[in-house]
């Protein structure tokens, strides 16, 4: 059993652990967006595979699939749901967090911006780097704090505050960030786990609205499970 582990998350970290364990050959990808990636044990590629088609060459090498991106990688989801038409293909996604009743969801990140911009002039940001532009039309003029983990290739107003750093994040990490920025919106998307649940729970004491960008549909058609000993089993009955 020759696996394809589409990766750069917690459970994909965690599931190439318990495959090496168990014995199985396990390749993760990963897309290569962060400069120093954890890497996750076993053997590891990097980068795109160039679409369907290079998606679809690069699977002779492999017995099945397990896509354990992130829930908004859609490119890489679709990706794989078009190419595994003839190699079983699994999607890993975990869970998106429990709705609370004050969180303001959202269905874009433009709309996230205007909402943010609505309710006053310091959001804090934690939507990745690839999405601040969408944040720049509502927000150029507000004084953002944003967190990121690579600094991002894009000219930021003079107004924000860029913090790099990566998860897992305390509580008491958080409600000194919000607290010190006097942030007055959390915006973020609906990522689910544990990782970045702390900013959710300080927003929550400290009163900060929290504006949630919903996710995106998933794949139709796929098996999918949502937590890592579900697609340990998958993967293991087909050995
Ligand atoms: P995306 O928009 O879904 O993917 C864009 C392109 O990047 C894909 O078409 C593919 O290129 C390449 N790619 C993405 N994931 C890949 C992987 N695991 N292995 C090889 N190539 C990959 O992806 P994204 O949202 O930029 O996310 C990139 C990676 O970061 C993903 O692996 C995801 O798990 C991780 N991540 C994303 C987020 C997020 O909020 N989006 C958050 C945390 C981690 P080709 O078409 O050339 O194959």
């Amino acid at each position: 059993m020759r696996l394809l582990l589409l990766g750069g998350t917690s459970e994909a970290r965690e599931l190439a652990a318990l495959l090496v364990e168990a014995g199985i050959d396990v390749t993760t990808s990963l897309a290569g967006r962060v400069a120093r990636p954890r890497l996750p044990v076993g053997r590891v590629r990097t980068g795109g595979f160039g679409g369907v088609p290079g998606l679809r060459a690069a699977l002779a090498d492999y017995d099945a699939v397990v896509d354990a991106t992130h829930p908004f990688a859609l490119g890489m989801t679709a990706n794989a749901a078009a190419a595994c038409t003839d190699v079983p293909l699994l999607r890993l996604e975990r869970p998106g967090w429990d709705p609370d009743p004050t969180w303001l969801y959202v269905d874009t990140h433009e709309e996230a911006a205007a909402t943010a911009a609505s309710l006053g002039t310091r959001p804090f940001l934690t939507v990745g780097r690839q999405e601040l532009a969408r944040f720049l039309p509502a927000l150029d003029r507000h004084e953002a704090l944003v967190r990121v983990v690579d600094v991002p290739d894009l000219d930021l107003p003079a107004s924000w505050r860029l913090v790099t750093s990566r998860g897992p994040y305390t509580l008491d990490g958080e409600l000194d960030l919000l607290g010190e920025h006097r942030a007055d919106a959390l915006v973020t998307k609906d990522s689910g786990g544990t990782y970045t649940w702390p900013k959710m729970a300080a927003a929550r004491r400290l009163g900060v609205p929290v504006i949630v960008v919903r996710r995106p549909a998933g794949p139709q058609g796929v098996p999918t499970v949502h937590d890592v000993p579900s697609a340990l089993d998958w993967v293991t009955a087909r050995t």
